[in-house]
């Protein structure tokens, strides 16, 4: 018997047993191929070489040294390379252990922000209805996904939810994408409105939005009007990027293709490409004057904050995604598997739309194309489309969420960018075996 508390009672997970590129192999010897990067986590695959030997050599310098009394070359390094990367006005790097933890910082931090420059009354968080920000207390109120927030809702702090730009549902019919994206972002102004504009702090959202609706970009000119209602109110743009960023788009920063600079920005999961716990939050050195020249102390805090063992990996892997050409690359390849997809699966009956941006990509399934109507959540289409995908040596992220009150179902592509041709048929193969058995 396993001591291990699972997250899933119910379910009797493989044991791992090594990585080999874009394949883990369990313990039976049984390759499954990474479509996913876990939860587009491994960027990079499994066993990279130039990470591995970046960790083994840190750790024989030093592992851990706590920031109260130390910073370290790792973390200066890392640091002084994202902004180098980063959408210019990101001037400040904050290292914590995951994405959960970016996201707190940034809440955390837009609130000190208003205290610091003498605005207190202004606390309350405007996000998307179907979207994820972590599940920690702060980020999971943030989020609106409500049946992950559900039983902890006497918990929360004071979030309200808009639409998401989600155009594939919310366009209607004969609505420009253009006009689609103005009108959701202007349901932002009268939120603003209704809760009084100087009671509100940050408006947060993932760029391209990952698990909750499966790979789901902006459209044309959403994020500019976003900018500018911010801007109007004096509200802060928090845009989450735990998912979508490290190149996951085809760009370091999703945003970078949105033609928008937010004021606080999360990355995580790529950054660490799961050779170690490590994300950031990055902001403006606006946010950070105001506390360096106000009270001088940022009141929130972590043992890891900027561990070295996971800098130094978090730097080869920046190294590796930048002067390795890795970023471009999940580009070039992730518009392969999007034609891949569209040609096996465009005109499959239950198929509703393929979409996404780099290695990032979701199909959402329909019972019906046409009305595009969900299937029935009995039928749990995506659990079951995950276990065959598996079965078969596939492993995608599924997920079963409400639409706006409805079920929806889709899948989750984001494979390591090392990605080859042979691994894209491999995909489309294992996933139309997967959907025959699932629908
Ligand atoms: N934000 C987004 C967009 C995510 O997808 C996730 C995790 O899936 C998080 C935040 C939380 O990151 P973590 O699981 O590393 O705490």
């Amino acid at each position: 018997m396993s001591h291990i508390f699972p997250r899933n009672s119910r379910a009797a997970p493989p044991m791992v047993a090594r990585g080999d590129g874009v394949y883990l192999i369990d313990t039976d010897g049984k390759r499954y191929l990474d479509g996913s990067g876990g939860a587009a986590v491994s960027c990079l695959g499994h066993g990279d070489p130039q990470v591995t030997a970046a960790i083994k050599a840190q750790l024989d310098r030093v592992a851990f040294a706590h920031t109260g009394f130390f910073t370290s070359d790792p973390a200066e390094r890392l640091a002084d390379m994202l902004i180098d990367h980063a959408p210019a006005g990101l001037d400040r790097v904050y290292l914590v252990s995951g994405g959960s933890e970016a996201m707190e910082a940034a809440l955390k931090l837009a609130r000190q922000y208003f205290i610091e420059i003498g605005q207190p009354t202004r606390h309350r968080v405007i996000a998307r209805r179907q979207s994820y920000h972590g599940n920690t207390l702060g980020a999971l109120a943030t989020g609106g996904n409500m049946w992950r927030r559900e039983p902890f809702a006497p918990l929360m702090i004071e979030t309200t939810h808009i639409s998401p730009c989600y155009a594939y549902r919310g366009r209607a019919e004969g609505e420009s994408d253009w006009d689609y994206g103005q009108r959701v972002a202007n349901e932002l102004e009268a939120e603003i409105a209704r809760l009084g504009p100087d009671t509100v702090m940050a408006f947060v959202a993932e760029p391209v939005v990952g698990a909750t609706l499966g790979a789901v970009p902006p459209v044309e000119g959403y994020f500019k009007r976003i900018r500018e209602i911010c801007d109007t109110h004096g509200i802060l743009l928090i845009l989450d990027e735990v998912m979508c960023g490290m190149g996951r788009t085809g760009t370091l920063f999703a945003c970078d293709q949105d033609g928008v600079v937010p004021d606080i920005t999360a990355i995580a999961k790529g950054l660490g490409a799961g050779y170690q716990p490590i994300g950031a939050m990055l902001c403006t050195a606006k946010i950070h004057d105001a506390i360096a020249d106000g009270s001088g102390f940022f009141q929130h805090g972590h043992t890891y904050l900027g561990h070295p063992v996971a800098a130094a990996a978090a730097l080869a892997v920046l190294t590796r995604l930048t002067e390795g050409g890795l970023a471009d690359r999940a580009r070039v390849m992730g518009e392969r598997l999007q034609s891949a997809l569209e040609a096996a699966f465009g005109q499959h009956p239950h198929v509703g739309d393929i979409r996404g941006r780099g290695m990032f990509r979701g199909m959402e399934f329909v019972e019906d194309r046409e009305t595009k109507r969900p299937f029935d959540p009995a039928r749990k289409v995506s659990a079951r489309l995950k276990a065959a995908a598996f079965e078969a040596g596939l492993i995608c992220y599924p997920m079963g969420g409400t639409i706006d009150g409805r079920q929806g179902d889709h899948v989750l592509l984001a494979p390591p960018f090392i990605l080859e041709d042979a691994h894209i048929d491999e995909i489309v193969d294992k996933l139309g075996t997967a959907l025959a058995r699932a629908i």
